[in-house]
């Protein structure tokens, strides 16, 4: 597998997990909208399955609305799951949470019985900083320090609504090759843990299947979009290079700056929102997972 990153630490977030989940009434997972699938935790699954589960397809304003929709309703479809776009733009999430969790345990509310939810989500989904817009405190630690031990924190959201944060840090578990690659162009993943070319070709080639029109507004390489679907990747990584200007002396294509300027372009949605995996490409990803 090309990217493989699940440190060790993690039992000892599955121990504090499966312990609080007892008295939680419902789950909520955080996942970036632009790779739901892959921003999940299959484990998480295993330790709560049978809690009413809140996925928050969050960043929406990064992804594609068309797939956000998808995403939605698939999850929509399954039992006791319901899901919500976000982003860190929305005035009152702590409205919408609180509604959501209220239709999926209509029994609990008031103070004899207050809501208990515990919000989970691996590095970079964005949990802190929309746990610091409900908390209006700069509590959440933002921002990827790998390795830094978090305790467990209850925080109110209203009298009868309490929000546990994750104790200890939920890692991505990379179950499928695409969901690295995926994990990787999002900025979840550690510099280092991956090679930039591959995970910029990966992504080319994702873009020139779905995206091309886009490609060509962003780079104007000059030619069709069928014509950039048809391009060898790394054809239009060389391409993109040489318009970028990342080239060396002697007049040939740096490739590796190329793929930095591709992958920062992606991030900062310059290329434009963008999603990585249909529900239909992740089931299929999945399956050709399990058959290995
Ligand atoms: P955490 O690791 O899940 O707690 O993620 P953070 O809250 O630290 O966010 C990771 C990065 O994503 C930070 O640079 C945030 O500013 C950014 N971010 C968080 N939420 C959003 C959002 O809704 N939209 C966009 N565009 N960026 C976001």
């Amino acid at each position: 597998m090309a990217i493989q990153w699940f440190p060790g630490h993690m039992h000892l977030t599955r121990q504090a997990i499966t312990e609080r989940v007892k008295e939680i009434d419902v789950v909520i997972e955080v996942l970036d909208a632009r790779l739901p699938g892959s921003s999940a935790n299959p484990l998480l699954q295993e330790m709560t399955g049978h809690k009413p589960r809140l996925k928050i397809l969050n960043k929406q304003d990064m992804a594609d609305p068309v797939q956000t929709k998808a995403w939605m309703d698939w999850y929509n479809a399954q039992s006791e799951t319901r899901a919500i776009g976000l982003d860190a733009s929305e005035p009152a999430p702590t409205k919408r949470l609180i509604e959501q969790c209220k239709l999926l345990a209509p029994s609990r509310g008031g103070l004899a019985k207050p809501m208990r939810v515990l919000i989970c989500g691996v590095p970079n989904v964005g949990k802190s900083t929309l746990i610091n817009s409900m908390s209006g405190k700069t509590q959440a630690k933002t921002g990827n320090e790998a390795g830094v031990t978090k305790l467990e924190q209850r925080i109110v959201l209203a009298d009868d609504f309490y929000l546990w944060d994750t104790p200890g840090m939920l890692w991505p578990r990379i179950i499928v090759e695409k969901s690295g690659y995926n994990l990787a162009a999002s900025g979840a993943v550690g510099r280092n843990a991956y090679d930039e070319d591959l995970v910029a070709l990966e992504l080319l080639l994702y873009l020139q299947k779905h995206y091309a029109p886009m490609l060509e507004a962003r780079y104007k390489l000059g030619i069709s979009a069928e014509d950039i679907a048809a391009l060898h990747d790394d054809e239009l990584l060389t391409l993109i290079g040489k318009k970028r200007g990342a080239v060396m002396s002697g007049g040939r294509v740096n490739l590796q700056k190329a793929a930095e300027l591709v992958l920062t372009d992606f991030r900062d949605v310059s290329i434009g929102r963008i999603t990585l995996e249909t529900p239909a490409e992740f089931e299929a990803w999945l399956a050709e997972g399990q058959q290995k």
